[in-house]
Order: structure tokens, then sequence, then C-alpha cells
């Protein structure tokens, strides 16, 4: 099985970045730049997990979290904010927004799948190993 992953991030490096990370271990990858087109592919997509980056223009990555949150299909999906480090009292903000869990910027490479893959069931886990 393989599983999908949403990534809502304007930025197009870190887009790219986590897209490339991701597709390397075998996960199937979708993004949007914003929140709203974010909200549609995740209806359309119905991923196994989202990233959601906080920081996006418009509809900010809470506004989102909270959108998300009320779609009955996508109630149950994990929500893992990426969030900058620099910006204090944002994790609290993300799981009262409806995150399940946050991951901090800059994203970094060595870690950043393993980083994620804890917010999947063990099953999951095991994929990646040989
Ligand atoms: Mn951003």
């Amino acid at each position: 099985m393989t599983y999908s992953i949403l990534i809502i991030e304007d930025n197009e490096q870190n887009r790219y970045l986590a897209t490339f990370l991701l597709e390397q271990r075998g996960y199937k990858v979708a993004s949007a730049c914003d929140g709203l087109s974010g909200i549609a592919c995740a209806k359309e997509l119905r991923p196994d997990i989202i990233l959601l980056d906080i920081q996006l223009p418009g509809m900010d990555g809470y506004a989102v979290a909270q959108t998300l949150r009320r779609i009955d299909i996508l109630n149950d999906t994990p929500i893992i904010a990426v969030t900058s480090y620099a910006m204090v009292g944002d994790r609290e903000k993300c799981l009262d927004a409806g995150c399940n869990g946050y991951i901090e910027k800059p994203i970094n490479p060595e870690t950043f799948v393993s980083e994620i893959a804890t917010f999947f069931p063990t099953k999951i886990l095991n994929q990646g190993s040989p």
C-alpha cells in the first residue's frame, strides 16, 4: 500500500524539498500553494496525512486546520504543522487549531521523514524497513 501525503506550503523551496524527501521514501505526494487550494485538494484526494505550513498567504495555517477539522471525511486525518522555530507559542496554537503535531522549520533532511512517520499508525512505520 502506498500512503499519500498532501503538503500545503507556499514556499517553493520547502515544497520541493519536502516532496523530494518523501517521494524518495516511496510516499505519494501532492502539494498546494495556499490554504484554499489545499483544502480543495484534501477533499478530493483524502490523503493519509497533511503537512501544513502555518505562514501562508491569505488564509493562515490555523484557519486551514480549523476548516479541515470541520469536514467530516477529513476529521481523522493527521495534520502536521510545519512551523518556524522563531514563532514562540506557535505549537499550542497549532494543537488548538486541530493539528496533531508539528515539525520545526527549517526542514532537516536527515530527520524529516522519520518525524512524519511517527504520526502514522505502527504498520506504516514498518513500511520503510527493508
Ligand atoms: Mn509559508
